[in-house]
This record gives structure tokens, C-alpha cells and sequence, in this order.
């Protein structure tokens, strides 16, 4: 893990205000080339002379820094200990995946003017369903889940599952020997699977749920789900799928969400639709 760097532009280290008034879509990558360069300069302190050399240089280059997508992932591979999935592997098939299409070449023909951030396809990876990398309002939003299954051991009916389930989605009625899971309202987070003290509640299914068609601007939308949780194979080819649909329709340079009509949305869930809670 890279060792911490404090910024230290106010009397409050947390409010970063110089990042505040940086716009919004370039913000995180702006505090990233920062943390980048105070590290390569061995800083674990950074001024705010440092904050504004990086971000006088990071606009003036800004050009150079366009490569027709934007792949990120939520803080996940930093160890953060709700993942339900690890997708370190998936990120790095995405990023292959993303270069060959050329989507800066495919923009370059279709925009009639500068290539800016908000043209890029964008693509994220949360490793649970807190999403905290916001695949809502990304073209494609890749969530990692993780959903409990029962098995033959016997429930001693302590009701840690229920209790721990913030989505009421395990419930142990009565007459029942052990508890019911309704998929319907399991977001596939894991958490109900390591507080089972018989083993009665285990791993099911794991991969990713897909969102599609999500973004913010002047008209934003929120991406729609694909019913299912893929693997790695499944969530590459909806990318691709995604792509070249994209490729086809976007004329004049479109994002994905404005393009993605409900015939196409209805094709992509019954191509890759999966057997919902089953393992
Ligand atoms: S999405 Fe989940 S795994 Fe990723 S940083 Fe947020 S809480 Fe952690
Ligand atoms: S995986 Fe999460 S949402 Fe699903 S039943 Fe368990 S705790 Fe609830
Ligand atoms: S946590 Fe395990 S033992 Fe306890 S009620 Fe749930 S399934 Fe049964």
C-alpha cells in the first residue's frame, strides 16, 4: 500500500477547498496526479503551492490526458474490508479491453469539436453494493456481489443473519427449520455469510451485478441493472457488447446513456440475463 499523504491547504485537512473549486469531473483525477507527484518528490506533506502547480500543469495538459474512456474503481483494492468481490484482475481485463477499442480514435472521427473529459465512455468497478465509485451514473457500472445460499447444516436459529441483513432480506419464520432468503431484496453484499455460526448460511453465487446507460449533465439518468450477477467472461462481453453498440449509434459523439434506448436495454438483459439467487 502507498504510504498516506496529508494535503494541507486549510485549517481543516479534510474540507480540501483548492480541490472544491477544480470542476468536478476532473477533481479526482486532479487529487490523484497531486498525490502522485508529492510521492515521486518523497512529500508527505503537501502545500498549497503544491495543489496549485499540479493543477496549473494538469489543465494546461489536459489534451494530452484525454484517452476516450475513464476506468476507476471504488477504494476497494486499498483494503477496504466490505469487498464482496476482489476485481483487481477484472480492472486490469477492462483497461486491455478499453485500449483496443480506441475509443479516443473512434471520438476523434466523430466530434466535430475539442475532445473534452465529458465525451469519454466511462466505467467503473465498486466491489459492493455501497458503490461508492457511483456506477449509477457511469455508461457501465460494475457492482461485485456475493449472495449467501443455504446448506445442509442445521440453523440453530440465533438470528445473527436477520439481524445483520440491513435489506430485511432474511427472515426465519416459526414453523420454518431454517431462514428464508428472498433474493429479490438481496443486494449481495455477503455481510449476513461470516455471522452464521453453524455454516448453514454459505457462499453462493459471486460476481457482478451491470449497470447500464447511467450519467449526470444537463439531462442525467441513472444506469438500469441487468438482472443477474455475471462472472468476469459475462461482464467483458456486456462491455463489449456495450461498445460496439456504442460504436454504431453514437453519430456525432453521444454518450452511451443518451443513445441506449429501452429495444436495446430489453436485447442486453435477455442475451445475458443469469438465473437469478442461483447458484
Ligand atoms: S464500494 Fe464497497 S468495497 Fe468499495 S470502497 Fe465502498 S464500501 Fe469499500
Ligand atoms: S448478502 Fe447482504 S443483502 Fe443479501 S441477505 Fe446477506 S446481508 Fe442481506
Ligand atoms: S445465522 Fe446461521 S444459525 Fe443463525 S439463524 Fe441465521 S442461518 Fe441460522
Amino acid at each position: 500500500m502507498g504510504k498516506e499523504i496529508h494535503v494541507s491547504c486549510s485549517g481543516h485537512p479534510k474540507r480540501k477547498p483548492r480541490l472544491i473549486r477544480i470542476p468536478f469531473f476532473v477533481r479526482k483525477r486532479v487529487r490523484a496526479r497531486i498525490e502522485k507527484e508529492a510521492g515521486e518528490a518523497g512529500k508527505n506533506l503537501i502545500s498549497l503551492e503544491d495543489v496549485n502547480a499540479t493543477k496549473a500543469r494538469y489543465l494546461e495538459s489536459m489534451e494530452s490526458e484525454i484517452k476516450g474512456y475513464q476506468l476507476d474503481t471504488c477504494f476497494g483494492p486499498s483494503g477496504c474490508p466490505n469487498r464482496a468481490t476482489i476485481g483487481d484482475e477484472l480492472i486490469a481485463k477492462l483497461e486491455s479491453l478499453l485500449r483496443k477499442e480506441d475509443l479516443l480514435g473512434f471520438l476523434k472521427q466523430r466530434v466535430k469539436c475539442d475532445i473534452k473529459f465529458h465525451h469519454e465512455f466511462r466505467v467503473t468497478v465498486a466491489d459492493c453494493p455501497n458503490a461508492c465509485s457511483q456506477p449509477q451514473i457511469k455508461d457501465i457500472g460494475i457492482i461485485g456481489a456475493c449472495l449467501p445460499k443455504l446448506s445442509i447444516e442445521p440453523c440453530s436459529r440465533c438470528e445473527a443473519c436477520v439481524e445483520t441483513c440491513r435489506e430485511q432480506a432474511i427472515i426465519l419464520y416459526e414453523e420454518q427449520p431454517v431462514p428464508n432468503i428472498d433474493y429479490r431484496k438481496c443486494l449481495g453484499c455477503g455481510k449476513c455469510i461470516p455471522f452464521c455460526p453453524t455454516g448453514t448460511l454459505v457462499e453462493g453465487k459471486k460476481g457482478y451485478r451491470v449497470q447500464v446507460g447511467g450519467k449526470l449533465g444537463r439531462h442525467p439518468r441513472l444506469a438500469r441493472e441487468i438482472p443477474g450477477i455475471f462472472d468476469e467472461n459475462q461482464v467483458l462481453n456486456i462491455v463489449k457488447a456495450c461498445i460496439d453498440f456504442y460504436k454504431k449509434n453514437s453519430i456525432s459523439g453521444e454518450r452511451f446513456a443518451e443513445i441506449l434506448t429501452e429495444a436495446e436495454f430489453l436485447r442486453l438483459s435477455r442475451l445475458y440475463a443469469a438465473r437469478e439467487g442461483k447458484d
